[in-house]
């Protein structure tokens, strides 16, 4: 039996997905833990290059990254998405083919704070037109309706995020 899982981290832009991964990530090497992050800005340079923003060309970027996470949760890895993935299709699809060992984490905020954290910048572009098909703005982000774990990054630190995941972990049996 594999001691590998997925954490699958779902959420707007801007929701601290990218943040709270660093911070699990080096908890879980702290633990001994192999541990490989996908990050969806990251994949987007190599494994997804050439793709765009099209309901088609996200899924096909969300099964991609599906897929490595497979591959290596089964080889005893803890192997984390954060990626917007947000169509709830595609990310129960890549959950069905974990069968088992998938756990998916609502990055929630509202609109409103990840548009005045505006990281990259790009919410003000997507408000002014300049980029078209922008996730929350001119495109859906559909919620998870059963996720194993909700974290609300606008009344928490990203630490504290980190250490409930790491508990519901625990809790869970992955740990
Ligand atoms: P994403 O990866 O979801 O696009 P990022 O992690 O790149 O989001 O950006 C989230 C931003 O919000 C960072 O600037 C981070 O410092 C800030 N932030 C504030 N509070 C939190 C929190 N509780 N959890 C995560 N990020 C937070």
């Amino acid at each position: 039996m594999t001691t590998g899982f997925t954490l699958w981290f779902t959420g707007l832009s801007g929701a601290g997905k990218s943040t709270i991964s660093e911070i699990v990530e080096r908890e879980l090497r702290a633990l001994g833990r192999k541990v490989e992050v996908l990050d969806g800005d990251v994949v987007r340079t190599h494994l997804s290059k050439g793709l765009g923003f099209s309901k088609e060309d996200r899924d096909t970027n969300i099964r991609r990254i599906g897929w490595v996470c497979e591959v290596l949760s089964r080889n005893d890895v803890i192997a984390i998405a954060a990626a917007i993935s947000p169509y709830r299709a595609v990310r129960d699809e890549v959950r069905e083919r974990h069968g088992g060992r998938f756990i998916e984490i609502f990055i929630d905020v509202p609109l409103e704070v990840a548009i005045e954290r505006d990281v990259k910048g790009l919410y003000k572009k997507a408000l002014a037109g300049e980029i078209k098909g922008f996730t929350g703005v001119d495109d859906p982000y559909e919620p998870p309706l059963d996720p194993e774990l909700i974290i609300h990054t606008d009344q928490e630190t990203p630490q504290a995020s980190a250490a409930r995941i790491l508990t519901a972990l625990r809790q869970l049996g992955y740990l």
